[in-house]
């Protein structure tokens, strides 16, 4: 098995002088404490929140877990407070309107350089899955300068390989018949997305397709598995999110989890309730802070997304972390009862699971019933699947609150474009009780 290219990446970028946690661990407490200075001196949020800090009580990486979190709602408030340098070299702006809830998105800044660092990730993330016989298409954001798809454009021109932007899918017989033309071999797109290309163009799919890179939102194991399956495609993921600087960790050819960007990041694990480091193995919320970063270096930041380290080395034999697989967004969940939650995953694995469904929603009401809205093919495939659906939903109610509960299952419509769930908003199951 081929060693992570990130491996090599890293220690040329990070210049460290062997290849082992003790070297790349020094290094990142050395970029710990040169960005502590740095936000502190030139963002008014760091300057107030980390004004009792001083960097020369940074001694070891454990040291760090004495500086206090940054909640998302702190850029929300107000995302100027971040910005360490002058707004002229600001060269890219994404604002992230989180659905559901009021006021303004967040905006996350970046400068060229903080660009190419993203620009340069890429470039060994995507080695890890694409040579040069590989046509690349991308079902993601492109037109924009800095925007996903075109770093990733500019990304794979580096290496020589084709590449499509096509924007977030909004035709599927549109996409099909780029495929089919510019021969593409890979996609990269929003899972969600390539399950709805996926099972609409099914024929294209697996004559075309050998590779897919799933990015931008959690990834239910069920799609993973049809595409390795029924399509015979090579199925990698990738751990990031804009805070991030889009990339955050990539699959390598173990396919086990993702070995992370270390040599920008730093990432902890941590118990969401009491906000300690837990074991390797051990679930918890990811919290990272950013090393290299310019525009808006980020101190401990709390993702909302539940991982864990693995405890065991990859197979691929790299002394870089591996973290498993993202188990979704900590508030992606109803609450039940106290202490009994349905999360978007679990209904994930129930309902994609069957084929002739392209997309859902799911929602609890006012009146505290589940509605879960399924869009298929036609209406006769959901009046066919429907009674089944609602059969293995009560099931796993069941086996969590020893009793069912009342649901409702609808038809969202047929097979069309304009369905898809089509933005970078990340799902997720709302509940409407917490209105009243
Ligand atoms: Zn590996």
């Amino acid at each position: 098995m081929k060693l992570t290219p990130l491996e090599s990446w890293i220690v040329d970028r990070t210049g460290i002088q062997e290849r082992s946690r003790r070297a790349l661990e020094a290094y990142q407490v050395k970029k710990v404490r040169e960005t502590v200075e740095y936000a502190k001196k030139n963002s008014l949020f760091y300057r107030k929140q980390l004004k009792d800090i001083r960097t020369e009580d940074i001694r070891s990486l454990k040291d760090l877990q004495n500086l206090p979190f940054t909640f998302p709602q702190d850029i929300r408030q107000n995302p100027y407070g971040f910005l360490c340098v002058p707004q002229r070299a600001v060269k890219r702006i994404v604002t992230l309107n989180t659905s559901g809830t009021t006021g303004e998105g967040k905006r996350i800044f970046f400068t060229e350089k903080d660009l190419d660092d993203t620009i340069d990730f890429f470039r060994y993330g995507m080695s890890c899955l694409t040579d040069r016989g590989d046509r690349v298409l991308v079902l993601l954001p492109g037109n924009a300068y800095g925007s996903i798809g075109d770093l990733l454009k500019k990304t794979l021109a580096l290496s020589n390989i084709g590449c499509t932007v096509h924007g977030v899918l909004a035709d599927p017989e549109e996409a099909a018949r780029c495929i089919e033309e510019r021969n593409i071999t890979c996609i990269v797109g929003i899972p969600m997305q390539v399950l709805y290309l996926s099972r609409a163009k099914s024929e294209v799919f697996k004559k075309r397709i050998k590779k897919v890179l799933l990015s931008t939102d959690y990834v239910p194991e069920v799609l993973i598995h049809e595409l390795t399956q029924e399509y015979g495609c090579s199925v990698f993921t990738h751990y990031g999110m804009t805070e991030m600087g889009y990339g955050g960790g990539v699959e390598c050819e173990a396919l086990n989890g993702y070995h992370m960007r270390e040599g920008d990041l730093y990432f902890e694990i941590i118990n969401p309730d009491t906000g300690e480091a837990v074991e390797n193995g051990q679930y918890g919320e990811v919290v990272f802070t950013t090393l290299t970063r310019q525009a808006m270096p980020l101190i401990r930041y709390r993702t909302g997304d539940i991982a864990a380290f693995s405890s065991t080395t990859c197979p691929c034999g790299t002394f870089l972390k591996t973290m498993k697989k993202a188990q979704g967004r900590m508030d992606n969940r109803v609450e039940l009862r106290e202490n009994q939650s349905l999360y978007l995953r679990e209904l994930d694995e129930i309902i994609l699971d069957f084929k002739a469904v392209m997309d859902y929603k799911a929602y609890m009401d006012i009146e505290s019933i589940l509605i879960v809205g399924i869009t298929t093919k036609n209406v006769e495939d959901f009046q066919s699947l429907k009674s089944e659906i609602a059969h293995r939903l009560q099931d796993i109610l069941y086996r969590k609150l020893g009793y069912g509960m009342d649901m409702e299952l609808i038809f969202n419509g047929e097979n069309k474009p304009n369905q898809i769930a089509n933005s970078m908003i990340k799902r997720k199951i709302h509940d409407y009780r917490k209105v009243r």
